[in-house]
């Protein structure tokens, strides 16, 4: 990262996105971060500004697969707290609680460790994309089911004209570049 100190968070990142059309489905533009995880500053920007917000407020970070962990984990490292994952299903090893939503076409469901919480941590839930905020919506859901108290929802991108945010109504979201 270059850029001087009056290029917005906003514009970094848009600078790091590839845009990959018809990815993984026709009419999809998935937006790609592995340019903006490549840039060692401007990852560590993303990562330190949620560190800024958060810090202090938050006991645990979950961040949902895949792209979730990398933001999720390196922000529950520099917070010095800890990360719990949330999980495609089939993945974990130990018993689980799961929440399925729908998608466009289909189900999804998402697991967590059943014993992931006492009950009362206060978690901040990651992203990479707030694209329909279905994978969101059940991620929070699923973490209060297990008694965890979700205090935020944060990711670097939002895809507004998908509406994420609709399905959040009454969380604390944030997210840095919005695109219309
Ligand atoms: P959502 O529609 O909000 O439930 O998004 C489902 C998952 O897919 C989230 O983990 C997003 O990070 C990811 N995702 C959805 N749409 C895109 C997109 N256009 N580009 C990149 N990731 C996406």
């Amino acid at each position: 990262m270059t850029e001087s100190p009056q290029v917005s968070l906003a514009e970094v990142i848009a600078g790091r996105l590839r845009d990959i059309p018809d990815f993984p489905t026709p009419g999809v533009v998935f937006k790609d971060v592995t340019p903006l995880l490549a840039d060692p500053a401007a990852f560590g920007a993303v990562v330190d500004d949620m560190a800024r917000r958060r810090g202090g407020h938050v006991d645990l970070v979950a961040g949902i697969e895949a792209r979730g962990f990398i933001f999720g984990a390196a922000l529950a490292h520099e917070l010095g707290i800890g990360f719990v994952p949330v999980r495609k299903a089939g993945k974990l090893p130990g018993r689980v609680v799961g929440a399925s939503y729908d998608l466009e076409y289909g189900t999804a469901t998402i697991e967590i460790h059943e014993d992931s919480f006492v009950g009362g941590e206060r978690v901040l839930v990651v992203d990479d994309v707030l694209a329909t905020g279905g994978t969101a919506q059940a991620a929070c859901g699923l973490l209060e089911q297990a008694h965890a108290e979700v205090v935020a929802f944060e990711a670097p991108i939002e895809l507004a004209f998908l509406h994420g945010r609709q399905r959040l109504a009454g969380r604390d979201v944030h997210t840095t570049l919005v695109v219309h």
